[in-house]
């Protein structure tokens, strides 16, 4: 047996589905087995460590050692190992997180749904949706405008609002209803010679045309992440979101914020929502909400969306939706302990003091003949990897450029992840200069490799 061939690799091929993993090729590839973690790091089977510059998957925010989670699930384990919240029980974790995390929420957002994951809020967010348009008598106002390259998540709801055409291929998705708008990035789709200010202008005013041409009387939200993660980290023009806004509250759309990676100090604010000025009628959060050391999310919601859901109750009994781990107790009691650490430690304000050097290393790439450009806000960025810097053009996926750099990265250590051709970086939010150091310095040596081997 070789070194990476180990009893946990051989049985892994055998018997998992991977998500988001070339399924035909990982029986021959095979896992890369991670083992422990410790702070910034994670470690493989064989023990070689890696830093993480992803945070597994943009939620390890407080890295991965963290002992008062630890303590917060076990003393949860040893009280209550399990409630719900059906039929009127609840239990004190679960309302005590949900009071502390709409006293951190933006302005008005007082209730709050809690499942376990980002998808599952989302999903939530669309079913409540129609289900508040039939209460307030509007059954024809139910149409959901998402955004090409936002991702909201995987199941039929959530990942009909992901505007990734890999995500709906062969899955016999978009639902109907949903319907997709421009993404807005300007580096991928403004016109030659188009300032940026005009690409805003023209972007969001063909959103404005998709809603008189559906009717605003058939189109009920808008869902947006304030900087798009999994689609590309794409960060908003100036003044985007201002006039998403302002169209969304001419045609009484509500408007719904995905956090789920934007939330608790990402951007250098609590919320990307502070960041961008947002007002949202709902807001979904999941992973750093717990760190992700438990699977738990939230969609949040303003009074006047509760209070039509409780005229529903007064029409049809109880609220007839409900998942059997919402607010699991462990779960619930990790998440009110995460909040707890992002207060005591001030991690919004950690997170302040070390983005610039985050993104000072960042801009130092963009002169990498193989980067196009450098985008980023906080502890979140993007390297976009290019064929031909002048003409913006990326490498064909035949290539396997995105593999390649990703894999030579990993040799050197360090953890990233590339998807729509950029590598993108969102480390713990503990992290300190020195990890900054090392994630870029082994990105730094992955890409002069990947130069040498396109040459
Ligand atoms: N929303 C955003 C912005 C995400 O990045 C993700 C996952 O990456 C989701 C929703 C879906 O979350 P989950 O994978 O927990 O279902």
């Amino acid at each position: 047996m070789t070194k990476t061939e180990s009893t946990a690799w051989h049985q892994d091929i055998a018997h998992v589905v991977h998500p988001y993993s070339n399924l035909d090729a990982h029986s021959t590839l095979g896992p890369t087995v991670i083992a422990r973690g410790d702070g910034c790091y994670v470690y493989d089977e064989h023990g070689k460590r890696y830093i993480e510059g992803m945070s597994g998957l943009w939620c390890a925010s407080l890295g991965f050692s963290e002992k008062r989670l630890v303590d917060a699930a076990t003393r949860q384990l040893n009280t209550l190992p399990y409630y719900h919240l059906f039929s009127h029980r609840s239990h004190p974790p679960g309302i005590a997180l949900a009071q502390a995390l709409t006293a951190v929420a933006p302005e008005g957002l007082n209730h709050v749904l809690f499942s376990s994951s980002g998808s599952e809020a989302n999903d939530a967010a669309v079913k409540l949706i129609w289900y508040y348009n039939n209460l307030l008598g509007r059954p024809q106002k139910k149409k959901i405008i998402s955004r090409l390259h936002g991702y909201h998540g995987v199941t039929v709801a959530s990942g009909s609002l992901t505007g990734l055409a890999h995500v709906h291929r062969d899955f016999d998705l978009p639902l109907p209803r949903v319907l997709h708008t421009d993404c807005p990035s300007h580096y991928h789709f403004g016109l030659p010679g188009e300032s940026e200010p005009a690409f805003t202008q023209r972007i969001t005013d063909n959103l404005e045309q998709l809603i008189l041409e559906e009717g605003p009387e058939t189109v009920a939200a808008f869902i947006a992440e304030p900087v798009s993660g999994a689609g590309g980290v794409i960060v908003p023009p100036a003044g985007y979101f201002e006039r998403v806004q302002a169209i969304l509250k001419k045609y009484d759309i509500l408007f719904i914020v995905d956090e789920v990676i934007t939330g608790f100090g990402r951007t250098g604010r609590m919320f990307g929502c502070e960041t961008y000025g947002l007002q949202p009628d709902m807001m979904t959060v999941a992973k750093g909400l717990s760190g992700a050391y438990q699977p738990i999310s939230g969609l949040l919601l303003t009074d006047a969306i509760h209070d039509t859901l409780r005229a529903g109750s007064r029409k049809h009994g109880a609220f007839a939706h409900g998942l059997t781990y919402a607010a699991h107790p462990v779960a619930a009691a990790v998440a009110l302990e995460t909040l707890h650490i992002y207060r005591d430690r001030d991690i919004v304000g950690h997170v302040r003091e070390v983005a610039p050097y985050f993104l000072e290393k960042l801009d130092a790439l963009a002169e990498h003949p193989l980067v196009g450009q450098v985008r980023g806000v906080g502890l979140i960025a993007a390297v976009e990897i290019t064929a031909d810097k002048a003409a913006r053009k990326p490498f064909e996926p035949t290539a396997g450029m995105g593999a390649w750099i990703q894999n030579r990265t990993m040799e050197y250590g360090v953890i990233v992840r590339t998807i729509a051709h950029c590598v993108a970086l969102c480390p713990p939010l503990i992290s300190e200069r020195q990890h900054i150091d090392e994630l870029f310095g082994g990105l730094s040596r992955a890409l002069d490799d990947a130069l040498v081997h396109v040459r």
